[in-house]
């Protein structure tokens, strides 16, 4: 059996960042990432954009080039999946039936795709959109296929109707909820999207229940929809969240549900087990110390620098870092700030009709978020105010001739 001073599960982000965060707290010992993935860690954010779109090449998303992983010491142990944890006895056991000791284990498994459950979820053509695996069998499939449906109108599942869209392929989206993006931003920000997507010819259709996935010759050949309409299409993508990966620690104990739970500083409810990433259930003060779990690189990579301060020794505050976010469509670069979940107002700065605008979220009067639309300036000044809580008058926040810097004093 092979032992590690740090064993870390799951090479994306944040298994990534944990590794170059513990060298640079200056931890010497003997560090392992094994993760399931082929690939050795890369940037996952390109894959419903320029990967899916063919503008950058995979080589250019590896978050390090290859050899400087020997270079900082680490192990990469791809192509494994860990299966099970013994926190007592400090191993872990992959599906080929290794077993890795541990001193101490960062669980950053991320999660898998929520897959659907009707009848033809599993046909060849229906894609989820995680790993480079998923999206190269979809540009695999790309030259046979004319028309897409696109199951679900969150950040990933509207970022490839845009790539796809450019393609000149014919996209449908269909979104249960009456707008797209219901769980993230506000309804101007939903509405502008909506219409960005229709001017290019995307069919959205709201308010929609997914009955099944209909096939032909063994292939998905559309999707049927309640009350008996069909989308036809020969690629059906589905992007309605993740499941965090976390039963192996949930089974041997570990406090949690919808992601496992951790403190300020990273820990598991079991002694040396940390988590970290899309995974990680945290109470965060951005979300009123709800416990939340964040889907973004941002989370991955503070929580990693978190994870590492605490098992070098280092004292350091808890988890306080602000959250942002990024999505790209067609020209449109969203950039947000805070996290919006709560709000009771929000402010249009700017005119959605010229396409540079931002959103402002209140809550109680003070500002707990910005969505920003080809709005740099708005997203870079905006962060003061979300991370001082700043209480500021409305009118002001809603005129872009006032910077919003100088309501951050
Ligand atoms: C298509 C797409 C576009 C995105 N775009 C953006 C964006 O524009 N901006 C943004 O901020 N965020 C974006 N995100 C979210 C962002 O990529 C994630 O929040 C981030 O990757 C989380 O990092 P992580 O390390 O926690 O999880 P992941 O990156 O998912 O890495 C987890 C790794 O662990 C592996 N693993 C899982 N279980 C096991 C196991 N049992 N044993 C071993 N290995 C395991 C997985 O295979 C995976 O490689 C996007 C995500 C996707 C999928």
């Amino acid at each position: 059996m092979i032992r590690f001073d740090v064993v870390i599960v799951g090479g994306g982000h944040a298994g990534a960042q944990a590794a170059i965060a513990l060298r640079q707290a200056k931890v010497t010992g003997s560090i392992a990432i094994v993760g399931e993935e082929a690939e050795p860690p890369y940037e996952r954010p390109p894959l419903s954009k320029e990967y899916l779109a063919g503008e950058k090449p995979f080589e250019r998303m590896l978050l390090r080039p290859v050899e400087k992983w020997a270079d900082l010491g680490v192990t990469l142990l791809t192509g494994r999946r860990v299966i099970a944890v013994d926190p007592a006895a400090h191993t872990v056991s992959t599906g080929d039936g290794e077993t890795l000791a541990y001193g101490d284990l960062v669980w950053a498994a991320g999660g898998h795709p929520r897959r659907l459950t009707c009848t033809g979820h599993d046909l060849t053509g229906v894609h989820s959109v995680r790993t480079r695996a998923d999206v190269d069998r979809m540009i695999a499939e790309l030259p046979d296929t004319r028309q897409v449906a696109v199951i679900g109108g969150g950040y990933i599942g509207l970022e490839a109707a845009a790539v796809l869209t450019r393609l000149g392929k014919k996209v449908t989206v269909l979104e249960a909820q009456d707008r797209v993006l219901a769980r993230v931003a506000g309804e101007p920000l939903s509405r502008f999207y909506e219409a960005e997507h229709r001017a290019r010819g995307v069919v959205v259709r709201l308010g929609v229940t997914v009955e099944c996935i209909e096939a032909r010759d063994g292939r998905a050949c559309g999707v049927r929809l309640a009350g008996g309409a069909i989308v036809s299409a020969e690629m059906v993508i589905v992007g309605i969240g993740i499941v965090p990966a976390v039963e192996p620690l949930l089974r041997v104990g570990a406090a949690g549900g919808n992601g496992v739970a951790v403190d300020g500083h990273c820990r598991t409810s079991l002694p040396h087990i940390y988590a970290i990433g899309d995974c990680a259930l945290h109470a965060n003060v951005f979300a009123d110390a709800a416990s939340i779990r964040l889907e973004s690189v941002q989370n991955a990579n503070d929580q990693a620098a978190v994870a590492a301060k605490t098992i070098a020794g280092i004292e350091a505050p808890g988890n306080a870092a602000v959250p942002w976010f990024w999505s790209n469509q067609y020209d449109l670069r969203l950039q947000t700030v805070g996290l919006s979940i709560g709000h009771d107002t929000a402010i249009v700065r700017g005119d959605p009709a010229e396409r540079s605008f931002s959103l402002v979220y209140l809550k109680a009067g003070r500002v707990i978020a910005l969505d920003c639309v080809n709005a740099t300036r708005d997203f870079v000044q905006g962060r003061a105010l979300v991370a001082g809580g700043v209480v500021a008058d409305p009118a002001l926040l809603g005129d872009v001739s006032v910077p919003l810097k100088s309501l951050a004093e």
